[in-house]
């Protein structure tokens, strides 16, 4: 996480933080709005979902009924809908 984020970059990585506090606490049916709402704002100004908050949904079915654990250097995150996604713990 070393990329130099313009005004603009910077704005959205903050919605996007924003929107995933909402959603967390927001109903379920909201949450996959909020969520996608995210995802929309960072892809217009080309800013991926920060890799913390990534863990924290399922990118498939945008639910945030995922569960993580860590095994060795991995963090893995699963999803409901059956989606499995693993994040590698040694960098950043
Ligand atoms: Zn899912």
């Amino acid at each position: 996480m070393n990329k130099k984020l313009n005004a603009k970059q910077k704005l959205a990585l903050e919605r996007i933080y924003r929107l995933f506090e909402i959603a967390v606490k927001a109903d379920e049916k909201y949450q996959k709005r909020y969520l996608q709402l995210a995802k929309r704002i960072g892809e217009k100004v080309n800013v991926s979902v920060p890799k913390e908050l990534q863990k924290t949904y399922c990118k498939k079915c945008f639910s945030m009924n995922v569960s993580g654990k860590k095994d060795g250097n991995l963090f893995i995150v699963t999803c409901k809908c059956g989606f499995v996604k693993k994040f590698n713990n040694t960098k950043e």
